[in-house]
C-alpha cells in the first residue's frame, strides 16, 4: 500500500481533487437551480395561479350580485311586494326571465310580509323561522350588508357547486320588505380548476373555515375530507386556517417521497380557503437528469485524464527507471542496478542450489589507448567490448559496466570451470576483433585484449569476499602478463 501511494501518489492526489471538483460543481449547480426553481414555483407560478382562479371566481360572483342588486332595486318587483303580492303569475313571469336570461339554475324572491318564497316555477312555499332549510332567510333579513353570498353546501358537490346571491329588497322608505336574487353554478371556476390541473400538473382546492375538503380536482382525492387528517398537509393546516386575510401564504409539506409547495389564500365572498399546490418531484426530474449526465460527463473526463495521466507517468518512470539503471555509453546495467539483480541471482542459486560464477573483465592498457587514439576511441572501444560481450552470453547472464573500463560478468547456473571457458572464449573473442572498424582510424588495425579474475560464489558468501576473490585473480592475470583468465579456487 505504501509502495503504491509512493508510486502512484500523484495519480490519487489528481483522482481525489477531479473527483472532489466535479462532485462540487454538479451538487452547487444542483442545489442552486433547484432552489431558484423551488423559488419561481412558490413566489410566482403558484401565487399567479392563485390569483387567476381568484379573479375567476369574483367574475363568476359579480355577475350574480349585479343581476341580484338590480332584482332588489327593480320598481316593479318592489311595487308588487308592496302593492300586497296579488298577481302571482307577474312576478313568477318576471323570475322565469331572469332565470333563462342569465343561465341561472334558479332566481327567487321572498316577501318579509308574506313570508311566501316565490321561485320561476310559481310559488314554493311560506318559510318559517322554525325550519332549518329557513335559516338563511332570518339571517340575511339581520344583515348589515345589502346582500351575502351563500355557497348550497348540499349542492357542492363536485359536478354542481351552486352559488346564491342573496339581495335585500327596501322600500322607498329604506324599510325591508324582502330577499331576492339568483343560483348560479360556478361552472367557469370548475372548467379553470381542471384546466390548471391538467396543464400544470397542480393541485386545486378548496377548503372550508374547518378544514373540510369543499371543492377539488380529481387528482386531490388522496387527501380525503379533511386537510387536518391529511397526510403532510395536516402539519401545516393550523397555518391555512388561520389566515384570514385576502394576502397569500407560501407554505410546503413533505409527504413521504415528496416535498410539496403550497400557496393559499382566504376567499372572503366564499369562506374558503383556496390551495393551489405543486409537487417538487415532477419539476425537479429533469434536473436530476441533467445532474446524471453532468456526473456522468465528469466520470468520463476523470476516467480519461486519469488514464492519460497513468499513462504518461508510467512511460516517465519507466524511462527514468531505465536511466537510472543503465550505463550511458554502453548501455550496459550500471553498478547500483546491478546490485539488486546480484542479490536476486545469490537468492535464486541459493534456492535452486545451482552454481553461480563472477567474471570481473579489465581492459589492458586503456589508459594507452586512450592516450594514443584520443577518448573518442577509448570510448568506442568500451562500447564495443561490451556488446561482444553481449553477443559472446546467454540470454541469462548478466554483464555491468563496473567501472571505467571494468566489466563485471554474472553466470548464473555455471560452475567455475564452465565460468572460466566462456570467460576464456570471451578473451580471446575480444583479442581477436579489430576494433579500428568501430573507429575513425580506418585500414590501421587496433586490437585491444582484456584480463579476467573468475570466482564461483561460496554458500553464505558475502558480496564484498566473492568480488575481493575474483578481483585478486584479475590482478594475477594483470601480474602474469595480461590478456589472459585467473581464477579463484
Ligand atoms: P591496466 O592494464 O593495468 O589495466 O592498464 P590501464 O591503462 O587499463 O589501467 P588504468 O586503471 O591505469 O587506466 C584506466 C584508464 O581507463 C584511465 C581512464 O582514462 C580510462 N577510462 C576510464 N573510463 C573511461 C571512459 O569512459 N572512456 C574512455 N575513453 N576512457 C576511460
Ligand atoms: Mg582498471
Ligand atoms: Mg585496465
Amino acid at each position: 500500500m505504501r509502495n503504491f501511494l509512493k508510486k502512484y501518489g500523484l495519480l490519487v492526489w489528481l483522482s481525489l481533487i477531479l473527483i472532489a471538483g466535479f462532485i462540487a460543481v454538479v451538487l452547487t449547480s444542483f442545489t442552486v437551480s433547484r432552489n431558484s426553481l423551488q423559488h419561481g414555483i412558490a413566489e410566482q407560478t403558484l401565487p399567479i395561479t392563485g390569483d387567476n382562479i381568484y379573479s375567476e371566481i369574483q367574475k363568476d360572483i359579480l355577475r350574480p350580485v349585479f343581476v341580484s342588486s338590480q332584482m332588489a332595486q327593480d320598481t316593479f318587483v318592489r311595487d308588487w311586494i308592496i302593492g300586497g303580492e296579488e298577481d302571482t303569475t307577474a312576478i313568477v313571469k318576471y323570475l322565469k326571465e331572469i332565470k333563462s336570461k342569465n343561465n341561472a339554475i334558479s332566481s327567487f324572491l321572498v316577501s318579509d310580509l308574506s313570508h311566501r318564497y316565490y321561485h320561476a316555477d310559481g310559488t314554493l312555499k311560506t318559510v318559517s323561522e322554525t325550519e332549518a332549510r329557513d335559516q338563511w332567510f332570518f339571517r340575511v333579513r339581520k344583515l348589515k350588508t345589502p346582500y351575502e353570498t351563500n355557497v348550497d353546501l348540499d349542492l357542492a358537490n363536485h359536478d354542481n357547486m351552486t352559488i346564491f346571491i342573496n339581495y335585500r329588497i327596501f322600500d322607498y322608505d329604506g324599510k325591508f320588505i324582502g330577499v331576492t336574487g339568483i343560483g348560479l353554478t360556478l361552472d367557469t371556476m370548475k372548467r379553470l380548476i381542471d384546466s390548471y390541473q391538467s396543464r400544470f400538473h397542480r393541485n386545486i382546492y378548496f377548503v372550508d373555515t374547518k378544514g373540510n375538503i369543499v371543492l377539488a380536482g380529481t387528482s386531490v382525492k388522496r387527501l380525503g375530507n379533511t386537510i387536518l387528517k391529511a397526510n403532510g398537509i395536516s402539519s401545516i393546516a393550523a397555518q391555512i386556517l388561520a389566515n384570514k386575510k385576502s394576502e397569500s401564504l407560501h407554505l410546503e409539506y413533505q409527504t413521504e417521497n415528496d416535498s410539496i409547495l403550497v400557496n393559499s389564500r382566504f376567499i372572503p365572498e366564499l369562506g374558503w380557503h383556496l390551495l393551489v399546490e405543486q409537487e417538487m418531484s415532477s419539476e425537479i426530474r429533469p434536473l436530476q437528469e441533467v445532474l446524471m449526465l453532468n456526473a456522468a460527463i465528469g466520470a468520463l473526463i476523470t476516467i480519461v485524464v486519469l488514464i492519460l495521466v497513468l499513462l504518461s507517468v508510467r512511460r516517465y518512470q519507466t524511462r527514468i527507471e531505465k536511466t537510472a539503471a543503465t550505463d550511458q555509453l554502453t548501455s550496459l546495467l550500471n553498478r547500483q542496478a546491478f546490485d539488486f539483480v546480484f542479490e536476486n541471482a545469490v537468492l535464486d542459486a541459493e534456492r535452486s542450489r545451482q552454481p553461480l560464477c563472477v567474471a570481473l573483465v579489465d581492459i589492458d592498457f586503456f589508459k594507452k589507448v586512450n592516450d594514443k587514439h584520443g577518448h573518442l576511441v577509448g570510448d568506442h572501444v568500451l562500447k564495443e567490448i561490451a556488446m561482444i560481450a553481449k553477443r559472446s552470453l546467454r540470454e541469462s547472464d548478466v554483464i555491468c559496466r563496473w567501472g571505467g573500463e571494468e566489466f563485471l560478468i554474472l553466470l548464473k547456473n555455471c560452475t567455475l570451470e564452465k565460468a572460466t571457458a566462456i570467460a576464456e572464449n570471451l578473451r580471446l573473442t575480444i583479442a581477436n576483433n579489430d576494433f579500428s572498424r568501430t573507429t575513425d582510424l580506418a585500414r590501421k588495425k587496433l586490437s585491444v585484449t582484456v584480463s579476467m579474475g573468475v570466482a564461483q560464489c561460496k554458500d553464505k558468501e558475502s558480496e564484498d569476499s566473492v568480488f575481493e576473490r575474483a578481483d585478486v585473480a584479475l590482478y594475477q592475470a594483470k601480474q602474469n602478463g595480461r590478456n589472459s583468465v585467473y581464477f579463484s579456487e
